[in-house]
């Protein structure tokens, strides 16, 4: 069920921005249309620059060496390659002398009549003469003195030009606006285009001497079916592309809360974690004189062990928040235990080489100093042994006692005990668990208890589990144990009928 719903997640995060192009893309339509007609029209612009440049060039070396005869050197000149450009399609003369001659040879009547140009140096513009089922031509010519030089222009790139990126989609027209040149009309591609009820045009004027022309290029229905056609196409892989992004992205954000720390923020924000209690029993009167409160993570119907997140929760700051939870809950718990018995709390460095434990208390209105008493391990060494030390002659003040936990494990220990003003030690189960065994670590238990009792320190045995440890401890005077050979750790309601149920069984023995 859960899978299915991420899945529909992430269909939808793929599917939404494919659904938003779908939705704008009629929105763009017109846009993108004009764009590819502007663009269309600058290409042509530049095209024509670049080839009326050359023309130019080409066309002014070639005409002063005419002779106007059609004579040999006139043919030469007019079919030799170096005047000759990918923009000229032919080239002719026709004379005053009524001679005609053409680079295809023979003069051909293609030129219309047209008059003398004012210089020797200016260039005229016109076109072919109409005739039937043939398109009129483009052509520059010269006219002094009755004799003519003509070049018919290539157009041939223009329409391939027209023809891209969609063929039918552009209208091109030319007129000339010079007085008397106003017939010059010359239509490339589609004419129909103009005609369309949704055409858009654009101008493109030249107001150079010669070509004193203007230009409209069309686009009607063709080029915005296109337009729509890029849309999709574009449109569709770079939101296919978004799409796939949201869902990725969504997935890290997933992964992320489903991550440890992810985890535990939200366990920390829904209060997941609660105290279990342990009790801690004098053996020689079998009274429960405290518990320790060990943290467990309640997730569903799962009890999770402080081992598997304890050290990832202090590493990613979480443990100080997560101590404040489990004491508030313990504070609500301490009126339900007898008035004697004391609870004790976990701490890391942390709580103590920075004010966090102060700042805690202070905010809880410093509840039962008496009653709530804090445990440092000495397995993991404090860094800041003075501010530490501070921090708990604070407390100490406002009644607040510490002991240090799985003394012997480390290497803090006596040092500890004289910097933060400690009395009360926990001999840990790693101890424990030596008595009745040849293990060498027997001697260092021997010899902690030994101190203990020299410097007169309250001490804890952890994690007791037989008979004959308690004995062998009580006989060495240590009579506080905390072990399954009592009890194991439980939750509040559990651990209060248990001590009614231990304290009968004293009883009845009694
Ligand atoms: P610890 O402070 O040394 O706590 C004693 C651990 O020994 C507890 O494990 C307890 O359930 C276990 N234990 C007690 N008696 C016996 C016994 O007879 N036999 C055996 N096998 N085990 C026994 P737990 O509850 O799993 O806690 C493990 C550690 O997690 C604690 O060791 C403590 O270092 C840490 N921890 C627990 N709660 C907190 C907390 O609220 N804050 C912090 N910072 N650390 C905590
Ligand atoms: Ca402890
Ligand atoms: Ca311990």
């Amino acid at each position: 069920m859960l899978r299915l719903k991420s899945l529909g997640i992430y269909f939808g995060l793929f599917l939404s921005p494919i659904l938003l192009m779908l939705l704008l893309a009629p929105f763009i339509t017109s846009p993108v249309t004009s764009y590819l007609l502007n663009s269309k029209g600058n290409e042509l612009i530049a095209y024509d620059k670049e080839r009326n440049a050359l023309l130019d060039k080409n066309i002014i070396s070639q005409l002063p060496r005419f002779k106007f005869d059609c004579g040999i050197e006139d043919m030469k000149i007019l079919r030799n390659p170096d005047y000759y450009d990918r923009h000229i399609r032919l080239a002719g003369i026709q004379s005053a002398h009524g001679e005609s001659c053409s680079t295809l040879g023979p003069g051909i009547s293609i030129i219309q009549d047209v008059a003398d140009m004012p210089s020797v140096t200016d260039l005229g513009i016109s076109t072919t003469i109409k005739s039937a089922g043939t398109e009129q031509e483009y052509l520059i010519y010269s006219k002094h003195a009755g004799n003519i030089v003509y070049w018919v222009v290539n157009n041939s790139t223009i329409y391939n030009m027209l023809l891209r990126p969609c063929s039918d989609c552009f209208y091109l027209e030319f007129s000339h606006f010079s007085p008397g040149l106003e017939d010059i009309y010359l239509p490339r591609g589609n004419s129909a285009i103009k005609n369309q009820a949704n055409s858009i045009s654009i101008s493109m004027s030249s107001s150079d001497n010669l070509r004193r022309v203007e230009k409209t290029l069309w686009a009607g229905d063709k080029l915005r079916n296109y337009a729509i056609q890029q849309i999709r196409y574009y449109g569709l892989l770079i939101s296919s592309v978004f799409g796939i992004l949201l869902a990725i992205g969504y997935l890290i954000f997933h992964n992320h809360s489903n991550s440890l720390g992810g985890l535990l923020k939200s366990a920390l924000e829904r209060k997941e974690f609660i105290p279990f209690y342990q009790p801690i029993i004098d053996s020689r009167t079998n009274d429960i004189v405290g518990y320790e409160a060990l943290i467990r993570w309640q997730r569903g119907g799962e009890l999770i062990p402080p081992g598997i997140f304890i050290d990832y929760a202090e590493s990613q700051g979480l443990i100080i928040p997560m101590t404040t939870q489990l004491v508030s809950e313990i504070v609500a718990d301490l009126p339900k235990m007898s008035p004697k018995q004391w609870v004790s709390v976990n701490l890391v460095a942390a709580h103590i080489e920075r004010p966090h434990l102060q700042d805690m208390l202070m905010k809880m209105q410093w509840p039962d100093p008496e009653r709530l008493t804090f445990e440092i391990t000495e397995r993991i060494p404090i860094s800041d042994v003075k501010s530490a030390a501070r921090e708990i002659a604070k407390l100490g003040l406002r009644g607040y006692h510490f002991k240090i936990d799985d003394f012997g494990t480390g290497y803090g220990g006596f040092a500890y005990l004289q910097q933060l003003g400690i009395r009360c030690i926990k001999i840990d189960k790693m101890f424990i668990d030596t008595i009745g065994t040849s293990d060498l670590k027997r001697s260092v238990l021997d010899a902690i208890i030994a101190f203990g009792r020299e410097s007169k320190m309250e001490m804890i045995a952890e994690g007791v589990e037989t008979q004959e440890q308690l004995t062998y401890l009580a006989e060495r005077g240590v009579f506080f144990i905390q072990g399954y050979v009592y009890a194991k750790p439980m939750p509040i309601n559990q651990v209060l009928e248990w001590a009614i149920t231990f304290k009968n069984k004293q009883e009845t023995k009694a």
